[in-house]
């Protein structure tokens, strides 16, 4: 693990404090620090003058009724290939400028990585242009993708299709290990990244975004105070850069607030849940940098998805079923698809005699080029999957996400230094290659709308024929939460018990994704209205947040009169944020927990 200047420093078992560790050297190239500084807690009137004096005039630290607040010029939230590229990039542009400019990053998850899932087929277009000389400095990126192959599943049977893709020079990668490197090559250029601390509200001067503020923490579930007890902390910037990923819950609010999808003229965002295992398999299974992708079973026709398998290194694999989230059948359950999916004869010999390493789940954008938000806001702007730059046929989103981050950094070095605005990251990314791409992609999935061999037909003249540059452009349909039917248009889907060997249950699925929050802390899945559940969900729709959500979070249990009750184990949350999008009468809320907490993968 690299070591980092942690002025806030989280860790999921340990409470924080405001305290100094790690280098002990000014990233200036000034002067060393005091050996006294490290290690202790921060006395934050002491500490105070003294990061004055650390850092420069461009930063400041003071305290603010009970929260201390700390000045930067550019605080990003996320420590994602979004927020890390627009990290990296604005130092280096410092660098190119002989100027300096405070960078901070602030990360839920315990650690750098923890929380980040995704396939991962690297395309390293965006890294290229990052950091060219990613191949002699250690980057986890070392298996070409050697095979690209492309299977219709039937039950019983696998069909050869042509394969849409075209992996050539993209790498099989852990895209939590990638994130992992990208941190210390930030902290190298003099980044400070604080994981472990959750952005929980926006800070308003007026209508103008000037920072975040981190959760408390140390408070209890009934919201008293406990001996812990730590006030959130201000983290002011000149700019403030939103890098949540899929779903932010910031970037929610800062999109409706500011209307930012009207003034994009962008349609909703549509959604589906990746669901993830990553396995060790016997050494002769296999082929490092093979790829497939299947379509078809286990889902139904009207329901858009489909499973990848990547071969990574060290006899591992990366295996996951993607289920678009605007599934009609309230009785589909994405885990358990999952589960019955590993069973296929195409499959399950591969996995027999292997065990799986780690388990997570996470939601992915699919609403594409006509879903894009305006993505500034006054003071900052939102990048990466945050605003939604996955290329859906590609299955990719890595190095949009990083591109636009880098856009968004060029935007923000010219808006400190040079008196321009924010609004040239939109028009830089409407330049950019991200834009082209997505234009030429944009009607690949509403075509599926028509169901899947209409989608498919249609995928195939635009990926060989048409290219993007049909005249007209689809409109995706209902958003996922009003795509559900009520139960009695659907019959229940038996689902086979898993047989501990390549399928099994949530509880044990749970364990391998590391998944930890302190049972002592408020709610962060709060219901809009409480009796939504019981009068709607459950007699309408049989209560599918107990089958969507991938971590048995939402349980309907029997009262002391026998009355079906919700209860919310939030401790089991893996942050995928499926409950958010997908619940019916969107009353759920998902809300950043205390940091650090979540799950804690390390190879996904
Ligand atoms: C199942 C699946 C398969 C995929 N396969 C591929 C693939 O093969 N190739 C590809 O290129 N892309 C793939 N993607 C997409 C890719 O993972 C994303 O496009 C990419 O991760 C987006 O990067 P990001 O930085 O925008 O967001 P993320 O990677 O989601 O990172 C966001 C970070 O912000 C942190 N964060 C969020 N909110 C807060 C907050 N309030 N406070 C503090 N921290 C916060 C999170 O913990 C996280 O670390 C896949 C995605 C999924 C889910
Ligand atoms: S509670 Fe919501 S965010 Fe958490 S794992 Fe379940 S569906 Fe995902």
């Amino acid at each position: 693990m690299y070591s980092r200047i942690s002025l806030l420093r989280g860790r999921a078992n340990s409470f924080k404090k405001l305290v100094f560790v790690g280098r002990k050297y000014d990233l200036r190239g000034g002067s060393p620090l005091s050996p006294g500084c490290g290690l202790s807690p921060i006395n934050s009137t002491t500490c105070g003058r003294f990061l004055g004096r650390f850092w420069g005039e461009s930063r400041s630290y003071s305290t603010a009724g009970e929260g201390e607040s700390i000045e930067y010029d550019v605080v990003i939230v996320g420590a994602g290939p979004a927020g890390l590229s627009a990290a990296i990039r604005l130092k280096q542009i410092c660098r190119e400028n002989d100027s300096d400019l405070s960078v901070c990053v602030v990360e839920k998850g315990a650690e750098v990585g923890a929380h980040i899932l995704s396939g991962n087929v690297f395309e390293p277009r965006a890294l290229d242009e990052l950091l060219p000389q990613w191949k002699n400095e250690e980057a986890p990126i070392h298996v070409p993708v050697s095979s690209d192959k492309f299977l219709f599943l039937t039950k019983n049977h696998a069909i050869s299709l042509p394969s849409p893709f075209n992996n050539k020079g993209n790498y099989v990668i852990s895209l939590s290990q990638l994130v992992q490197w990208m941190g210390t090559k930030a902290e190298e250029l003099g980044v400070e990244i604080y994981p472990g601390f959750a952005a929980g509200e926006v800070l308003y001067d007026n209508d103008t975004v000037v920072g975040i503020k981190t959760n408390d923490m140390g408070i209890s579930k009934d919201g008293s105070k406990k001996e812990t007890f730590q006030p959130g902390v201000a983290l002011k910037g000149r700019i403030t850069l939103i890098a949540e990923g899929c779903r932010g819950s910031l970037s929610e609010t800062l999109m409706k607030k500011f209307n930012l999808r009207e003034r994009g003229n962008g349609q909703h965002q549509t959604y589906a849940l990746g669901i993830k295992e990553v396995w060790e398999i016997e050494v002769n299974k296999h082929k490092p940098g093979s790829v497939i992708h299947t379509l078809g079973w286990p889902l139904d026709n009207k329901t858009y998805g489909g499973s990848f398998l990547y071969h990574m290194y060290n006899r591992q694999i990366s295996l996951g079923l993607v289920v678009a989230l605007d599934y009609q059948n309230p009785y589909l359950n994405p885990y358990e698809e999952f589960q019955r999916f590993k069973h296929h004869p195409a499959i399950k010999p591969l996995l027999e005699g292997g065990n799986v390493l780690q388990y997570g789940a996470r939601t992915l954008n699919e609403g594409g080029f006509q879903s894009i938000p305006y993505p500034v806001f006054p003071g900052g702007a939102i990048i990466g999957c945050s605003a939604g730059f996955l290329n859906v046929p590609k299955i990719k989103g890595t190095h949009t996400a990083m591109k636009s981050g880098m856009l968004a950094a060029e935007a923000a070095f010219s808006t400190l230094h040079e008196g321009s605005s924010m609004e040239v990251y939109w028009d830089a990314l409407r330049r950019s290659w991200i834009w082209e791409e997505l234009r030429q992609a944009r009607n690949y999935r509403p075509a599926f709308e028509y169901g899947l061999i209409p989608g498919l037909g249609m995928s195939a003249l635009e990926n060989y024929i048409f290219k993007g540059r049909l005249p007209f452009t689809l409109k995706h349909g209902k958003p996922d939460h009003e795509a559900t039917d009520v139960a009695k248009q659907h019959t229940p889907i038996e689902y086979p018990r898993p047989d501990g060997n390549i399928s099994f249950d949530v509880p044990t699925s749970l364990h391998r994704s590391n998944t930890n929050h302190g049972h002592d802390q408020p709610p962060h899945l709060h219901l809009k209205d409480p009796a939504v559940p019981e009068q709607v969900n459950l007699p309408e729709y049989a209560g599918p947040e107990s089958r969507y959500c991938p971590a048995r979070v939402y349980e309907y249990v029997p009262d002391e009169e026998g009355k079906l009750k919700l209860h919310i184990n939030a401790q089991n949350c893996l942050h995928c944020k499926a409950c958010d999008i997908k619940d019916p009468k969107q009353n759920i809320q998902w809300t950043v927990p205390e940091g650090g907490g979540g799950p804690g993968y390390s190879v996904m």
